[in-house]
């Protein structure tokens, strides 16, 4: 419970509107896409401007109330969870795009504009905003930003942290720092390369310098059919040693395109695996990788190959795709989505893993994955609700199987909340102690999203309070900065 008085200065700060204490109303924010995972936050706050986070930061700071950054809720790993007694810093009104240069292509903008909203402003004038997570028409830059969101094109244009120039952000005790610029690069260390991806626990990001791409002038998608997921990626394999690399190349299995079709009638092919390949480019370029993908993929065993030829189809065939997380709900009332990574070429294996894993457990597993990076996406299917533990358990196993073939616990749904305790499986203890190191650089009291992505207190503590040091500081091995 806070001091009764802190609601009313937060209402000084930010006027009536932008302060929510009701419980009801609360509720709306006690998880993210995460449901399983569920805390009534004591206060929410939507402030407006730079200014207006500050000052909520500077009286949390004060009275060392824990906060949690939110964009749009649609986190799958438990980032924006609230913690026990933390105030939820919104940005829901924060959602201007505050200058657009396109000689210079790129875009200023606040957190809370939505990913879409940054393509459509400018797509008028043959520019787009290249990461596009399949979430884009709802969730927010700042969301983005903390998880290095990816999407289907960023095989070929990187995810988040390739497209954010610079930004502006509050710290964990209300000062403003600015970091990165409006050039592809500044002098000294990657400052925005560390803040992007660090989920919320480094500050506050409230204005994002954001870079923007011309469109292509042609773009080419071509879905093919298999009898296997091997073969399938077998094609992406062959597409990638030939020396090509397509804007997205996205696979999903049997039971995600009846999901999909199910829910989108996309009037996919009947088929095991489908793979979704997209060319964009110079026009003669994009004719001649077309011509080569069709063949590569007809020597993996393609059974039917299917061109867009018109915008409309293209858009039907992502369609599919794009739904395919929630298209899932059509055929279980409850599933995982799971995000793990592996090395392209052990493909094949995985998916042979996860079968026999999936079979073991009698558990059903749909596979929806951006297959060229490597980004798996197997949706554990429970249909009885009491089986979640065994469902968290597959898909746990399913992680461990991931990092065994030398990937990684996430691809672009960070781990929050829900994956900390996976982070051993990668690091040893010190490298957890050397990460942390940075965090308790910029936020020494924990406070900005305490208890997300490190498992254990390791130097500054997962509770807020004062610095307390590790024992690599004590023994002299490791200083603080
Ligand atoms: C159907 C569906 C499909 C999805 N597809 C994809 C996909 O293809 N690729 C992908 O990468 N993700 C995907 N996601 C996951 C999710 O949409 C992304 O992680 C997205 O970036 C989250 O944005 P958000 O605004 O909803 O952030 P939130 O969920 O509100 O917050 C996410 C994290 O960002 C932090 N945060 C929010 N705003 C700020 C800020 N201004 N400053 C600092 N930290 C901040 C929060 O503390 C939290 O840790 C999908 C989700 C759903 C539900």
């Amino acid at each position: 419970m806070l001091k009764p008085d802190i609601a009313a200065e937060l209402r000084t700060i930010l006027g009536v509107e932008g302060v929510i204490d009701k419980h009801e109303q609360l509720r709306t924010y006690e998880s993210d896409c995460l449901t399983n995972y569920r805390v009534v936050p004591a206060l929410v706050v939507l402030p407006t401007s730079t200014e207006q986070v500050q000052a909520v930061v500077r009286l949390c700071h004060r009275e060392h109330i824990p906060f949690v950054p939110r964009g749009s809720g649609t986190g799958l790993s438990g980032g924006a969870l609230p913690s026990e007694g933390s105030v939820v810093i919104g940005t829901a009104r924060m959602r201007e795009i505050l200058d657009v240069d396109l000689p210079n292509q790129r875009a200023v903008v606040q957190p809370g504009v939505i990913n879409l909203w940054v393509t459509q402003r400018v797509a008028p004038e043959g520019y787009y905003y290249a990461p596009d997570p399949s979430s884009q028409q709802v969730c927010s830059i700042g969301g983005n930003i903390a998880e290095n969101s990816g999407g289907a094109h960023c095989l070929k244009y990187g995810f988040t942290v390739n497209h954010v120039l610079g930004m502006k952000l509050v710290l964990a005790d209300g000062s403003l720092v600015e970091i990165g610029g409006a050039a592809l690069d500044t002098p000294g260390y990657d400052l925005p390369g560390i803040v992007v991806g660090s989920e919320g626990t480094l500050g506050i990001a409230t204005e994002i310098t954001l870079r923007l791409m011309r469109k292509p002038e042609a773009v080419q998608t071509l879905l093919a059919a298999f009898a296997t997921c091997d073969e399938a990626g077998e094609a992406v394999s062959r597409i990638i040693a030939a020396g090509i690399v397509p804007a997205a190349a996205e696979i999903m299995d049997r039971l995600a395109i009846e999901a999909a079709e199910a829910a989108v009638h996309a009037g996919y092919p009947d088929a095991q695996a489908l793979l979704l390949v997209e060319l964009d480019g110079p026009r003669t370029e994009v004719v001649s990788q077309l011509e080569r993908v069709s063949a590569l993929c007809r020597e993996a065993g393609a059974t039917e190959l299917r061109l867009a030829t018109t915008d409309e189809e293209r858009a039907l065939m992502w369609k599919g795709r794009k739904s395919a997380f929630a298209a899932v709900g059509r055929i279980s009332p409850n599933y995982i989505v799971q995000d793990g990574v592996i090395p392209r070429t052990a493909l094949p294996e995985i998916l042979r893993e996860i079968a026999e894993m999936s079979a073991a457990a009698g558990l059903r597993v749909a596979n929806v994955f951006h297959a060229g990076d490597g980004n798996l996406h197997p949706l554990v299917l429970y249909p009885d609700k009491n089986d979640y533990e065994k469902a968290e358990h597959l898909a746990g196993d399913i992680l461990k199987t991931c990092v065994a073939h030398g990937g990684s616990i996430t691809g672009e749904h960070g781990v929050g909340w829900d994956k900390k305790d996976y982070m051993p499986v990668m690091f040893e203890t010190a490298d957890l102690a050397t990460h942390q190191l940075v965090r308790c650089a910029l936020d020494p009291a924990n406070l900005c999203n305490p208890g997300k992505v490190y498992p254990t207190p390791r130097l500054c503590g997962e509770v807020p309070g004062p610095y307390r040091p590790h024992p690599v500081e004590l023994a002299g091995l490791g200083e603080r900065f």
